[in-house]
């Protein structure tokens, strides 16, 4: 019997890469719910520790982890 054939390679998206020279850190700040619904624009991999998130929600663009 045959079929389609598929790469049953595990999933991955996009990994964060490493700080580069001059790179300046980022200020985490305890997160405070500003909108009933933010919508998950983008992430990074959930293969990692922390998976970290591109969010929009009522006309405001940020990053969480
Ligand atoms: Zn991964």
């Amino acid at each position: 019997m045959s079929g389609p054939s598929f790469d049953i390679a595990p999933y991955h998206s996009t990994h964060p890469v490493p700080a580069r020279a001059g790179h300046e850190r980022v200020e985490w700040r305890k997160s405070v719910p500003r909108a009933d619904r933010v919508r998950v624009i983008e992430h990074t991999c959930e293969c990692r520790t922390v998976v970290y998130e591109l969010c929009a929600a009522a006309g405001v663009v940020f990053i969480r982890r």
